[in-house]
């Protein structure tokens, strides 16, 4: 009887564990209230008016993810100001 104990306060052990992680991934990657992520590099070319200066591009937002973008477009300060103005038109949450 000991034994079936063990066993199954193991199982349940396993059970709980895995139900918490399955959540908090899913919290984690599904979260409505994520903020939005950036990237900033030091000196690198705007995509739009080509100056070298210190660039931004949006990684992630609410409903919106470049995290996996082959060809990552940073902006300068101003370019990726008005992206962005661009991006809330076309129903990007960013806030
Ligand atoms: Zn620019």
């Amino acid at each position: 009887m000991q034994d079936f104990n063990i066993t199954v306060s193991t199982i349940i052990a396993n059970l709980v564990g895995g139900l918490i992680f399955f959540w908090v991934d899913r919290f984690i990657f599904t979260s409505p209230y994520l903020a939005p992520q950036w990237e900033i590099r030091e000196k690198v070319q705007c995509a739009d008016c080509g100056d070298i200066a210190k660039g931004f591009r949006l990684v992630r937002a609410r409903n919106y993810d470049r995290t996996r973008d082959p060809k990552p477009e940073f902006r300068c300060e101003k370019c990726s100001e008005r992206k962005l103005q661009e991006l809330k038109l076309r129903g990007v949450r960013t806030e």
